[in-house]
């Protein structure tokens, strides 16, 4: 999981703290102070928050001591997430005074008032309206009806250009490492006109990037029945397929994160095909050895999937796969962690994040026989590493000489930095371009000049 501190806080010094700790002085907007860790999905919970926050008249703090109470959104899917969680709370305590914790690792209350009694209220995953409320009972709003203060695209904590578009909560699989189903549910999906009228905001908003996430994205609507939602005179099912195509039509650019390889979504790579979903796949394929992955409880056919993937690229050539991966599953041997390092060179992925297993707390899989010692976790992780950079590099390699669009995320002095269509913000590669009249949210055309393992280097090209 990685970690997305938002309005990271500097430490002011003990006096300011304790002032921070006051009301805020009459008439004056009470202010908050967030810290978001974890996941897209946290940060996008996050997003709701200060948004509902905003629209009441608070406003945001970008350190601890103008705060007048902070939020830490915390995440609890691994145990060094968990840690890193308190740490957060921690520092917030120290720094401020007044906390409320919500996200992931709010179903474990006890822990968390064990281990910082001061915490004023703990809320768990997307329980915005408690949040809010505890907010409230700490920091009473200026009420003032007249005056809207929140944009029609909402708030959001990610750069203008982009944004992260949640279409469900919760997961209906039960994936034995995964205690993510205990604390955040089984799957809700958001009907289609919903999350369409959302994309449709941000759009109009200036958003060049939507980026489609949830646990299962390839699960959406499952829970409704696939049911349809009126959306300017047309009935849209809440399905994969029929959201993906509707997204498409915006005029954005669609990622799609977290997608598990259905046969139903076939029929999406085909809207790759045509122009209208970025040829990007985000897979958590998790293992590749049948053994392992019946273990970890996930669909255990690799030919199947290697066969699907051929198939994919025969629809769409520049189909780019990215995936997460576990190695030092319990039971896990060297053919089993042979047959990875064999898959993400015959799948071609392209970008992959390598986690060694943790026994987190309450999943089924810690009763799996075989723990893998810790050093050896080590020594395949780096091997796999290798492996992944060696495939990379080949398809970075191939990248020179084309030209392509670059989304610009940042300019400086030194240049742009941007993305072509195969990489997500945060976790994926970087194109450098050597322009620094451009803005970010900027996209150009661009020829590859240069690669190494991750990165492309590129100049701009007229048209
Ligand atoms: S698909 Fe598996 S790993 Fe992902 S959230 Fe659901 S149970 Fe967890």
């Amino acid at each position: 999981m990685s970690k997305t501190p938002v309005k990271a806080a500097r430490a002011p010094a003990p006096k300011q703290r304790r002032a921070a700790a006051k009301a805020p002085a009459k008439g004056a907007a009470p202010r908050i102070g967030l810290v978001s860790l974890g996941c897209p999905k946290a940060l996008v919970d996050s997003e709701r928050i200060v948004t509902q926050l905003r629209s009441e008249g608070y406003e945001l703090s970008a350190d601890y001591a103008g705060a007048d109470v902070v939020i830490v959104n915390t995440c609890g899917f691994l145990d060094s997430a968990k840690a890193e969680s308190l740490d957060a709370i921690g520092e917030a305590i120290v720094k401020n005074g007044r906390v409320i914790v919500t996200g992931c690792l709010g179903v474990e209350k006890g822990r968390i008032l064990q281990a910082h009694p001061r915490v004023l209220a703990v809320t768990g995953p997307h329980q915005y309206e408690a949040v809010v409320a505890a907010v409230h009972d700490a920091v009473p709003p200026l009420h003032d009806p007249y005056v809207d203060l929140v944009p029609e695209a909402g708030l959001r904590l990610t750069p203008r250009h982009y944004a992260y578009l949640k279409i469900s909560e919760g997961c209906n699989n039960r994936c034995s490492f995964c205690i993510i189903p205990s604390i955040r549910g089984d799957l809700v999906s958001r009907p289609a006109n919903q999350v369409i009228a959302e994309a449709e905001r941000l759009v109009r908003a200036g958003v060049k990037e939507l980026l489609v996430i949830s646990q299962d994205t390839s699960a959406y609507g499952v829970d409704l029945k696939y049911a349809a939602s009126a959306w300017k005179g047309r009935d849209i099912r809440a399905k994969f397929y029929d959201l993906s195509r509707e997204l498409g039509s915006l005029g954005a650019w669609v990622r799609l994160h977290y997608v598990y390889p259905y046969p139903h979504v076939d029929d999406v790579i085909s809207l790759m095909a045509e122009g209208l979903v970025l040829p990007y796949l985000d897979i958590p394929f998790q293992h590749a050895s049948p053994r392992v992955l019946r273990a970890m409880k996930r669909p255990a056919s690799n030919d199947k999937v290697l066969k699907r993937i051929a198939q994919w690229r025969t629809v769409c050539p520049d189909l780019a796969l990215r995936s997460t991966l576990i190695v030092g599953f319990p039971g896990e041997t060297e053919d089993d962690f042979q047959q990875l390092l064999d898959f993400i060179g015959e799948a071609r992925i392209a970008r992959a994040g390598c986690f060694k297993y943790e026994a987190v707390q309450g999943a089924v899989a810690n009763a799996i026989d075989g723990a893998v010692p810790e050093e050896l976790k080590e020594e395949r992780w780096h091997r796999f590493m290798a492996a992944q950079q060696t495939v990379s590099t080949e398809i970075m390699a191939a990248r020179i000489g084309r030209t392509l669009d670059v989304l610009i995320d940042e300019v400086d002095d030194d240049g742009a930095i941007g993305r072509t269509q195969w990489d997500a913000p945060e976790i994926d590669g970087s194109v450098f371009l050597d322009a620094t009249t451009l803005k970010p949210g900027d996209k150009v055309r661009a020829k590859i000049i240069g690669a190494d393992e991750y990165d492309l280097w590129a100049e701009p090209v007229a048209g």
